[in-house]
């Protein structure tokens, strides 16, 4: 080994040509302009499929994959088609190249028997056809949505909201995020914080896919008897956290959302909510990628 240092010595000691020099420093620059050039095309120019198509070069590749399970029958059919022609597919997947990132990706499999729910043994998203319909039926019956489209929105909103859910308990095992408390009140603040910052009309969903998924709005519905509900149904103290997040997060926008509120609860809600979105932001703003 010694000898390659006896070698350094004595070139040193011949004292090395400007010529020489100029010329290795011009090889060094090409050979890292050359790495980086290469290092772009393995990173971009991937043969890896994305949810069945491929990527485009030079962006960046997806971390979830789509699987979509063959549907039993019409009614799967239609869930399906559903989620397929909305556009939470695309937001899903666009955040996990940039605020969520999974290596090894994450599978999210519809059309699976169970869920929703992420199997952290099989490192997948499970959400079943039948899930989408139930959250349909659902909507229907508010009567808050009078036309099809509403309809469907309303219900792919819903299904975002629990996909990205999933994601958050999914993100925290992969990060080993330290949770301080309650662990269904974190992956609340992980949603509204993407949801306020970096989905497109996420404040609307934030506020009316959780009123529904509130106890109050479940109370008379089939989607009650899923083990998902069971677990996730927003008691009256989570749904008035998500709203707190949403109003701290510009009062000045969002001043009428406690309106029906007493009072006394409004200001308490004016006083407070500033300060936890503030906090909550900060917090996962360490560590979500960006
Ligand atoms: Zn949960």
């Amino acid at each position: 080994m010694n000898r390659y240092f006896i070698f350094f010595d004595q070139l040193v000691a011949k004292k090395i040509s400007p010529k020489f020099l100029r010329a290795s420093s011009r090889l060094r620059f090409i050979c890292a302009l050359l790495c980086l050039t290469l290092s772009c095309f393995s990173y971009a120019g991937t043969d890896q499929p994305t949810g069945g198509s491929y990527g485009l070069a030079l962006d960046p590749v997806p971390t979830v994959n789509f699987v979509f399970l063959t549907p039993a029958n019409t009614q799967q059919q239609q869930a399906k088609d559903i989620i397929q022609h909305s556009s939470i597919l695309a937001t899903i997947k666009q955040l996990s190249q940039t605020r969520y990132i999974f290596a090894p990706s994450l599978n999210i499999v519809f059309g699976s028997a169970k869920g929703p729910n992420f199997d952290s043994t099989k490192g997948q998203i499970q959400i079943p056809y039948q899930y989408i319909d139930q959250l349909l039926e659902h909507v229907s019956k508010t009567g808050a949505y009078p036309t099809q489209q509403q309809r469907y929105q309303a219900t792919t909103d819903a299904l975002l909201l629990t996909l990205l859910h999933e994601i958050g308990h999914a993100y925290i095992l992969d990060r080993a995020i330290p949770v301080l408390g309650n662990s269904e009140t974190t992956v609340d603040n992980f949603v509204v914080i993407l949801l306020l910052n970096d989905i497109h009309r996420g404040d609307d969903i934030a506020i009316n896919a959780s009123r529904l998924f509130s106890t109050q709005a479940l109370n008379n519905s089939n989607l009650r008897n899923n083990t998902f509900i069971q677990q996730h149904s927003l008691s009256q103290q989570r749904y008035q956290h998500i709203l707190c997040l949403v109003y701290g997060s510009n009062p000045a926008r969002y001043q009428r959302l406690f309106d029906s509120f007493p009072l006394a609860q409004r200001q308490q809600q004016q006083r407070q909510c500033n300060g936890i979105y503030s906090t909550t932001y900060q917090g996962w703003l360490y560590y979500l990628d960006n």
